[in-house]
């Protein structure tokens, strides 16, 4: 039955290029070109199951991120992404207006498919779904996160502030629709993609926006699987204040890197429940069906040189003088005094003892005392002796003697 397996192969490739053309046009510049190759490649892969999908690059291992620029030049690149925002260092830009989602409480009538693609769970976009308030109109792709592990507990978000992190990050893909006719087209260029950044910290109670894709996790548990769900209210996995927010230049955060995206990182973080965020990190696999399978875990790039680049902020309430200190500071100083205070005590505490043991020592010894004190008298008493005899003999030598 070979004829039968050729001709699987064959319609397999075709529909895979189908596939990748239909969601990224048909452009032909070279950076496309090699970009539109790595998907069909990867896709054609992940559909005949010959690497686990994603394998031409990985977190870690040896296709890790050190590795990435060697295949991948760009991921070398000085504008690249993601980086510590550092607010002592955020300049303030009064033109950067607050972010307005477009069609994203109604994503469309139909179904959005949901997939893993063995580095990530992607949720695709109707291209209903756009953004105002940025230079050009954007106009949504993909949204996907990136996690940490739960055991050993890591976190796992991309960004980081004054070097912190925090659980995950969840990323809002979008293209330069004023400019480009798709998302092959606008990747590789300097205005093309414009990310929004949303932090995830972890919270007591669940996050039922949330709900709308970590249920669906089971049914992709696999590379190259996907799942179909229905339309929801993408609204409300963004945080509420959308005026608050970081914005640089930067890059994909994953192969091939492209130094394409205007990133904007918005400052209130969104929460989701400690078993949620687990669901996230232990559910899905980074390889397809098999034997070992491998967790999808810590799916983080590292934070890059900010290098020349300015981090700007929206409001002013982002903004950090250098005379004011970050949470970690603070804990520091507060900890750093409070470490100085006990110190002093127990020198106090010390020094209070040695004396009480010095006092009862000479308590312990009164004849000394008596005796000192005697001799002391008795000195005294000398000393107004001879004061005396020396006055004696004074008045005797100034008295003359009457005839
Ligand atoms: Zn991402």
């Amino acid at each position: 039955m070979e004829w039968r397996r050729i001709m699987l192969f064959c319609i397999a490739f075709w529909d895979n290029h189908r596939r990748v053309y239909t969601a990224f046009g048909s452009n032909s510049t070279k950076r496309s070109r090699m970009a539109k190759s790595y998907l069909i490649l990867d896709a054609y892969m992940d559909r005949l199951h010959i690497f686990p999908a994603g394998s031409p690059w990985e977190y870690a291992g040896p296709h890790g991120q050190d590795q990435w620029p060697d295949i991948f030049p760009d991921c070398g690149g000085s504008s690249q992404s993601p980086v510590n925002i550092q607010t002592v260092n955020v300049s303030l830009d009064q033109s950067l207006t607050p972010i307005h989602p477009v069609g994203y409480s109604t994503p469309g009538t139909g179904p959005l498919t949901l997939r893993n693609n063995g580095h990530t769970v992607a949720l695709a976009l109707p291209p209903s779904m756009r953004l105002q308030g940025l230079p050009k109109n954007f106009t949504a792709v993909e949204l996907h996160l990136h996690w940490g592990s739960s055991s050993p507990p890591r976190w796992g978000s991309e960004h980081q502030i004054d070097g912190e992190m925090f659980s995950a990050e969840v990323h809002i893909v979008h293209y330069n629709s004023d400019k480009y006719g798709n998302v092959s087209q606008a990747m590789t260029k300097p205005d093309g993609l414009a990310v929004l950044g949303i932090l995830v910290e972890t919270a007591t109670a669940d996050n039922p926006a949330y709900e709308h894709i970590l249920s669906y996790l089971w049914n992709v548990r696999r590379a190259g699987q996907f799942v179909t769900i229905p339309a929801f209210d993408v609204h409300q996995l963004l945080p509420k204040h959308l005026d608050q927010y970081y914005r640089y230049r930067g890059s994909l955060t994953t192969p091939p890197c492209y130094q394409s995206v205007l990133w904007t990182i918005f400052h209130q973080r969104v929460q989701l429940s400690v078993s949620q965020l687990e669901r996230l990190q232990n559910t899905l696999y980074s390889s397809k069906p098999g034997p070992s399978p491998g967790l999808l875990q810590d799916n983080y790039r590292a934070v890059q040189p900010l290098n020349q680049r300015t981090i700007y902020t929206s409001t002013s309430v982002l903004l950090r003088s250098p005379s004011t200190f970050s949470t970690g500071q603070i804990l520091a100083i507060v900890f750093g005094t409070l470490l100085g205070l006990v110190s002093l005590s127990c020198g106090i505490h010390f020094a209070a003892k040695k004396l009480r043991k010095v006092r009862m020592r000479a308590a312990e010894k009164p004849n000394d005392v008596v005796l000192q004190s005697e001799s002391v008298q008795s000195f005294s008493s000398s000393f107004d002796v001879v004061l005396q005899s020396s006055a004696i003999q004074a008045e005797q030598v100034e008295k003359p003697t009457l005839p």
